[in-house]
């Protein structure tokens, strides 16, 4: 068997080169890293929940016209992607204060703001993807001004429909991050979603309780991580109707 080519290997994923041109397979790894990879560990089932909610997100942004270049999933661990060239940004929405935003501004966590926030980080890990404005984006070129007014649409519609989903299973967007990539359609260009949208990449918070049910479980040792991953995915439907007593992913191929 031919071995297949890899393209890239992150702290979460690696792609694979796809079996035609312009396809990217997409393996999802159990590797679960934090505060730029000085906490890292090993969590049993995460990257199969991954998957499956990634394409269960992607799938629902394709089916409301948010291009994403998700095609289809392959197997548990595995998807089949447009490749594109990635933007190197990630793009943050914000709809309550968290994280590094409450610590920059000083505002208490769980704050409701007056409107999504969106804001922009370099993608490098050597800095720290630093939070860079409009500026920093057009000096570098890294985006054109049409670019950074179609990212902020995708951003708000992304945002709009993940929080509908979310908020219809009991669960608060907090915040959450994607990263846009590029294609090209003969002579013009078009941007989609990329990467993975999944609870690594969202502050998801129970509506009732406000437990976490994202990768902060991880971050602030605050319990198992497969077990949050898993109630998001169960909530979802994305887990097999009788795979509620099951705590270890057991998924529907
Ligand atoms: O850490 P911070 O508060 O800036 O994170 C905002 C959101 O972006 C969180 O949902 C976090 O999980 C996500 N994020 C990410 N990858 C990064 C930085 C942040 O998925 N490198």
């Amino acid at each position: 068997m031919a071995r297949r080519k890899k393209i890239y290997e992150g702290k979460a994923k690696i792609l694979y080169e796809g079996p035609e041109p312009g396809t990217i397979v997409q393996y999802f790894k159990d590797d679960a890293t934090a505060f730029n990879a000085q906490k890292k560990d090993v969590i049993d089932g995460k990257g199969v929940l991954n998957n499956r909610l990634s394409e269960y997100f992607m799938t629902g942004l394709n089916n409301i016209g948010v291009p994403t270049h998700f095609i289809r999933r392959l197997n548990m661990r595995e998807q089949l992607v447009r490749s594109c060239e990635i933007i190197p940004l990630e793009i943050i929405v914000r709809n309550f204060a968290a994280g590094s935003f409450s610590k920059r501004l000083g505002i208490e966590e769980g704050t409701s703001l007056p409107r999504p926030i969106v804001e922009y980080c370099y993608k490098d890990d050597k800095l720290g993807d630093p939070l860079v404005t409009e500026e920093h984006i057009a000096a570098f070129g890294w985006a054109s001004q049409q670019d950074m007014d179609d990212i902020l649409s995708l951003a708000l519609r992304v945002n709009d429909f993940m929080s509908g989903v979310m908020m219809a299973v009991g669960i608060k967007l907090v915040d959450f991050k994607i990263e846009i990539g590029r294609v090209y359609d003969g002579d013009f260009q078009r941007l989609i979603i990329a990467d993975e949208i999944s609870p690594d990449s969202c502050r998801l918070w129970d509506i009732e309780t406000g437990q976490k049910l994202d990768k902060d479980v991880f971050r602030r040792d605050l319990g198992s991580l497969t077990d949050a991953y898993t109630e998001v995915a169960r909530r979802l439907g994305v887990m097999p109707k009788n795979a509620t007593q099951i705590t270890r992913p057991t998924l529907i191929n």
